[in-house]
């Protein structure tokens, strides 16, 4: 297959047809349809280029969130597609169940472990990054059980985390609104507070007393329910759809410590995080965290496929391994040959193009150099950055920090003002975040802010 998307004749859609058949068949995830309805139904995205989505009513749009925080080399990649479809007429399925396995989920298990340090060395797959922390559940429970401590069970988490959508990794994030539709968390999960200096801190509070602070809320909550029931700690090395939470400096390494002293197994949650986004191969590493689990997804196969796995460490592995005989898990699409080919494939594009380097080295910095200059608007009660991943805080009082009434309204009114800009940022609640693609150009990152502050404008005006 040569086609690239130069050479591919643009299909000509009847985009009203096909939002009319939308709006009759299709119901989407986290939408309100009859809100959608009423301002006459989806965006159709057609096709995609680079760093640039294009829809079916002819608008040319930045895309400052990779998708869903998820393509990390960009859209048309000719060698992803071919990859792909090399891989399906060799050997479209195979599974890796009872004792099989094929080239590319072997290669890419090797890869992996490769670019994760010398305490990873075995991947489970799965196909989203909600399935993995189901994986995550299942396998701490398995090695606390193979321990001879079946009483250490239950997992913390924090308020306002995002783990998946499936019931149990839904409890194991903290978002309320999902926990009411479905009636969560399940039993043995709990929640502290996340480490967000600008929402939680008290007056004159420093962020660095403050990261202490939420990081002894965990060990309030192990000493509240002991120690010998705690089986785990997860946190995202830095929350993504939680409105990109950096915690202070203090916070990780206190974390750390809590769990090695009561022996938690400490989950890193590299969905968003991982394949370079912070710039280093995983946020764990940015953040010198030293977990003993780490899922991930997204980024691993740049999204063209749906991949996921659980890096899982040779403290638990020995474990598993030595004491645990057959592992009764898995999904009929562990380890998919296709998805992993294109994962092989996006990592070789991202070493090749030192993409990890890039964001670490150029557009990480510059990005924090230019989203910086919006602190000084009158709606910006905070900036912060790691890597290509950003936050704006939109508050009412910039000194006291103090929100909008109706938390979400606001950011939502800034995100329909930056879409008609034809610039997609995203609002978590009154945090409008960007996470754009790793092969972003300075002159792209120059026009997302650029659109951000004219969006601020125009909010503000609203507001006023
Ligand atoms: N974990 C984190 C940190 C995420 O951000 C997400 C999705 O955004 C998930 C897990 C769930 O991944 P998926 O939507 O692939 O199930």
């Amino acid at each position: 297959m040569t086609e690239t998307l130069d050479t591919q004749p643009v299909r000509n859609y009847d985009i009203e047809e096909l939002k009319r058949l939308d709006m009759a068949h299709h119901l989407h995830p986290f939408t309100d349809t009859k809100a959608l309805g009423k301002e006459g139904g989806a965006r159709v995205v057609t096709r995609a280029e680079g760093c640039y989505l294009y829809d079916g009513d002819g608008n040319k749009m930045l895309d400052g969130m990779a998708g869903l925080w998820c393509v990390n080399v960009g859209y048309g990649r000719a060698e992803l597609a071919e990859a792909a479809y090399r891989q399906m007429l060799e050997l479209p399925y195979y599974n890796t169940f009872f004792k099989s396995a094929t080239p590319p989920v072997i290669e890419l298990s090797a890869k992996v472990s490769s670019l994760m340090g010398d305490e990873f060395n075995h991947l489970f797959y799965s196909n989203s990054g909600s399935e993995a922390n189901d994986t995550v559940i299942r396998l701490v429970r398995q090695y606390w059980n193979l321990m001879g401590k079946p009483y250490k069970k239950t997992i913390i988490s924090r308020w306002n985390a995002y783990h998946g959508s499936t019931v149990a990794s839904a409890s194991l994030g903290g978002m309320k609104g999902m926990h009411k539709q479905a009636d969560l968390p399940i039993p043995g999960i709990t929640h502290v507070m996340q480490p967000h200096w600008f929402d939680n801190a008290e007056e004159g509070e420093s962020k660095e007393d403050f990261g202490k602070r939420a990081a002894h809320a965990i060990e309030q909550r192990i000493l509240e329910l002991g120690p010998d029931n705690i089986a785990a700690f997860i946190g995202e090395p830095i929350q993504g759809a939680g409105g990109v939470v950096i915690p202070p400096s203090t916070y990780w390494p206190e974390v750390q410590r809590i769990c090695e002293k009561y022996d938690l197994l400490l989950i890193a949650d590299e969905v968003i995080c991982g394949f370079g986004r912070t710039g280093s191969w995983f946020g764990h590493q940015t953040l010198g965290i030293k977990p003993d689990l780490v899922p991930m997804a997204k980024g691993m196969s740049s999204g063209y496929l749906p991949i996921s796995a659980v890096a899982v460490s040779d403290k638990i592995t020995k474990v598993l391994i030595d004491k645990g005989g057959e592992f009764t898990h898995g999904y009929t699409y562990s380890g998919h040959p296709a998805a992993c080919a294109v994962a092989l494939k996006n990592i070789e594009i991202m070493e090749r193009e030192h993409l990890v380097e890039k964001v670490r080295d150029e557009t990480g910095p510059y990005l924090a150099e230019k989203l910086a200059t919006l602190a000084d608007h009158p709606l910006v009660g905070e900036v912060r950055t790691l890597g290509l991943l950003g936050a704006v805080e939109i508050c009412k009082d910039k000194k006291t920090r103090q929100r909008f009434a109706d938390v979400g309204k606001v950011g939502t009114m800034c995100r329909d003002h930056i879409m008609k800009l034809n610039t997609v940022s995203r609002a978590c609640g009154d945090t409008m975040v960007v996470s754009p693609p790793l092969i972003i150009e300075k002159e792209q990152i120059d026009d997302l802010v650029a659109a951000l502050r004219q969006a601020l404008d125009a909010t503000a005006a609203d507001v006023e």
